[in-house]
């Protein structure tokens, strides 16, 4: 089992692409701090041409937020795999809660995204996470179970580190409410059982399952000490260059 920790920074609707440079230098100065782990940053689509020239020969990971199943097409307002991969991508958000709830991505479209990620050789980081109403309802478990068995429908996978899962609980987004470490892990210990049942063991042993929700430098810490939690997925904190820095740096 050999899981390297990543700490991904989705930085949704914000930054010029001058700012986007600017951040993406400090990342990479932080980056090198801790080489022992792997660091991905998602800019706006506008940004990715700029911020490629920034991460370039440093290692740093660049994500896109989100990517479309086709390759080319009618398809006003969408980005491919293909054109993704030109400008230096390697990994896309999928599913975030933000895209399902704000623009209603289906459970199907997200399962198609994947797909077309996975074909053009971008690693989905593919978002899953309930409610409060959900959470209230004890619910929590089932509404993963459906979002992680439909997500991933006929999604074949060689290796576990071409796919990561990402939990975040959508009550803790952008909320500045965090999972408790034992929520948190009570919940990647149930999604590595499942991905199990979905993939070989070996596989699901070795795939990262990130935490998102409010995440920051307080917290990280306790949580990257969980044994089912290898990095975290950071909205909010994710834009300023100290407070990522030091989650970069979690100990
Ligand atoms: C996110 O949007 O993925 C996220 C986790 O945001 P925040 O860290 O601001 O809660």
């Amino acid at each position: 089992m050999s899981r390297r920790p990543l700490i991904a920074g989705n930085w949704k609707m914000h930054t010029t692409a001058q700012e986007a440079q600017q951040l993406a230098a400090a990342v990479v100065q932080a980056a090198a701090k801790a080489a022992d782990r792997d660091v991905m940053i998602a800019p706006p689509f506008t940004a990715l041409a700029a911020v490629s020239k920034t991460l370039s020969g440093s290692g740093v990971i660049l994500g896109a937020q989100n990517v479309h199943w086709e390759t080319q097409g009618a398809f006003t307002g969408e980005i491919s795999g293909a054109m993704l991969q030109d400008l230096g991508c390697k990994m896309a958000i999928i599913g975030h809660s933000e895209r399902r709830q704000v623009f209603g991505e289906t459970d199907a479209m997200i399962n198609s995204r994947i797909g077309g990620a996975l074909q053009s050789g971008l690693v989905p980081v593919f978002c899953i996470g309930e409610t409060l109403e959900q959470r209230d309802a004890d619910q929590t478990l089932q509404v993963l179970e459906n979002q992680v068995r439909a997500g991933l429908a006929g999604v074949e996978l060689t290796d576990g580190a071409g796919l990561v899962v990402a939990y975040e609980p959508v009550w803790a987004i952008g909320t500045g409410k965090t999972a408790t470490e034992m929520q948190a892990q009570e919940v990647h210990g149930f999604i590595r059982g499942l991905l199990g049942d979905i993939f070989e063991k070996n596989i699901a042993a070795d795939m990262r399952i990130l935490y998102g929700g409010s995440v920051k430098p307080e917290n990280i810490d306790i949580l990257m000490r969980q044994e089912d939690i290898d990095g975290a997925l950071v909205g909010g904190a994710a834009l300023n260059a100290k407070s990522f820095e030091r989650i970069i740096c979690f100990q």
